[in-house]
């Protein structure tokens, strides 16, 4: 009888895939989505990208394999329970960026504004940076599906002061987004990719001048803000046939006087300490701590992980990204913020979470409000996240544990 009422659900859900893809499909003709995918790198691009020490057989591979459970995650995506406070049920307390603030000098020369997940704005020395930008609508080639965020970033583009540079971790949709790009296509704005990346932005008219390509440990000064790109434990594409054909990368960024790393998104790796030793200090970090799952956690750190990533590059205060502006993962929305402050206190580490839209300068922010809303969240002990040294499950990185957590 059991196994009969699996065999209908099986049976319903893969017709209803079936159905879905047919859907999704129709759609991106209707919509001439086909810009979106962006192109597979070829000529002189891929020729450069053969030579990366990471491409190995046609593709990008990471130095340690990353490990997921596929059935488990169909599983939970056909038939688990619907995740409570997945999505926010009331408006997000955002804050209008000020078009002048970002405008003016900052005191110490490090103003960092979030928009949401890992859109970002870090105004260093006299730069302006953009980090995984999102001004679409959407984050999909399709124009009515595909994750759509809760809100708007507060700010058009052309009322930010003028981008230096944008940097792109991964061509994945929620990090390389084609409308921003096409926003920006008319200006002088530089953008910094791992390799790969700049076939997409080429097949979009960037012109081939405006496009630097890093591989890991590779540097680009602009001015006096050197820009290095660091290893991460990822994945790419933004279509069949093309997984793993760009790199993916985190970012430090220094100026004379400030050091900031963002993590890109990435799984628990053997580099981070290496990162700290070569490009640390941070004064801030911007960590990937949102939409994990235990189904694969080498994709992302998760909140406990991404504290002790923080602590191993050497930084002096962290703040989360990628949550807080869609759903990707199935955990409350709010709970990436619980976590990582639960195991910040356990680790001893200085945590700022701004409100979406709100600047602030790290070392002069001693501390940032609560913002969310309460909600139930699992713990790390409910719902441990914990990276597999080396794609074996039975292998996983030893964590710090802490009893409150
Ligand atoms: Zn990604």
């Amino acid at each position: 009888m059991k196994n009969k009422r699996l065999f209908v659900r099986m049976l319903a859900g893969t017709v209803g895939l079936g159905v879905l893809t047919t859907f999704i499909l129709a759609g991106i003709v209707s919509c001439a989505g086909y810009d979106a995918f962006g192109a597979k790198p070829s000529n002189s691009r891929l020729a450069q990208i053969e030579h990366s020490p990471q491409w190995h057989d046609g593709q990008f591979v990471n130095p340690q394999p990353q490990w997921q459970n596929g059935l488990g995650a169909w599983r939970d995506f056909l038939f688990g329970d619907s995740v409570k406070g997945a999505v926010p049920e009331e408006p997000v307390p955002t804050v209008k960026p000020n078009p002048a603030l970002l405008s003016s000098p900052s005191q110490s020369g490090l103003r960092v504004t979030w928009f949401g997940h890992s859109s970002l704005l870090v105004q260093l020395a006299d730069k302006n940076i953009l980090i995984d930008p999102l001004w679409g609508k959407r984050f999909s080639p399709i124009s009515f599906a595909g994750p759509a965020p809760w809100y708007p970033p507060g700010i058009e583009l052309k009322d930010l002061p003028p981008v230096d540079a944008v940097l792109i971790s991964h061509d994945h949709y929620d990090h390389l987004d084609y409308a921003t790009v096409m926003a920006l296509k008319s200006g002088a704005t530089r953008f910094i990719v791992p390799p790969g990346v700049g076939a997409h932005l080429e097949s979009w008219g960037i012109a081939e001048n405006r496009i630097i390509e890093l591989d890991w440990w590779q540097s680009v000064a602009l001015g006096e803000v050197t820009i290095t790109a660091t290893p991460a434990r990822h994945k790419s594409g933004r279509f069949f046939g093309q997984a793993n054909k760009t790199l993916w990368a985190g970012y430090a960024l220094s100026s004379t006087k400030n050091r900031v790393w963002y993590s890109g998104d990435t799984g628990f790796h053997n580099d981070l300490a290496t990162i700290g030793e070569r490009l640390g200090p941070f004064d801030l970090t911007l960590i990937d701590a949102g939409q994990y799952d235990a189904n694969w956690p080498d994709t992302h750190l998760g909140p406990e992980l991404a504290v002790l990533a923080h602590r191993l590059v050497r930084g002096k205060k962290m703040m989360p990204v990628h949550w807080g502006l869609i759903q990707e993962a199935r955990h409350p929305w709010t709970e990436p913020a619980e976590r990582v402050i639960a195991a910040a206190r356990c680790q001893k580490v200085s945590v700022l979470i701004p409100r979406p839209g709100e600047s602030i300068e790290p070392s002069l922010t001693a501390a940032t409000e609560r913002w969310w809303p309460h909600q139930r969240w699992h713990s790390a002990k409910e719902h441990p996240v914990i990276a597999t040294e080396n794609g074996d499950p039975d292998r996983r990185v030893v964590a710090p544990t802490c009893s409150s957590i």
